[in-house]
């Protein structure tokens, strides 16, 4: 069951929500489409795990909508480029059908390795948020 605790800084936060709202990510009220994004990536990691992969998920999140979702594939696909970003990234591009991600969040269980954030980059992803205290990493470098 949710409990709703009452927030004295609300208003301040829905101030700054409003001018950054990636800052969504740190509201402790209703689960954001963010809190809702690290959730469906922490359900692949462990279905990674399940199926003898390694322990990360990651989603594409476009707005309030997930748009591309994967978990790790190296061991099952033998495919050492099978990181869960790389595969949430083709989903997101195949599922919209363009290589243009801009404006998309990235969001994954770990926070994104060198070539997973380079193909972010490529692909135009805004932001890369990771972990379960949704650490945001800022855009692709
Ligand atoms: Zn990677």
């Amino acid at each position: 069951m949710r409990t709703r605790l009452a927030r004295p800084d609300l208003h301040r936060r829905s101030c700054l929500l409003a001018a950054l709202p990636w800052l969504a990510a740190t509201s402790a009220t209703a689960a954001t489409p963010l809190h809702e994004a690290m959730r469906r990536a922490e359900a692949l990691r462990e279905a990674a795990v399940r199926a003898g992969d390694q322990a990360y998920g990651a989603v594409v999140l476009r707005g309030a909508e997930i748009v591309g979702a994967a978990p790790s594939r190296v061991v099952t696909a033998n495919d050492p480029t099978a990181h869960a970003e790389m595969e949430a990234i083709r989903d997101a591009a195949r599922q919209l059908r363009t290589r243009d991600l801009s404006g998309c969040v990235l969001v994954s269980t770990s926070r994104p390795c060198r070539m997973c954030e380079a193909a972010a980059g490529w692909a135009g992803i805004s932001r890369m948020v990771h972990g379960p205290s949704l650490t945001d990493a800022g855009a692709p470098r």
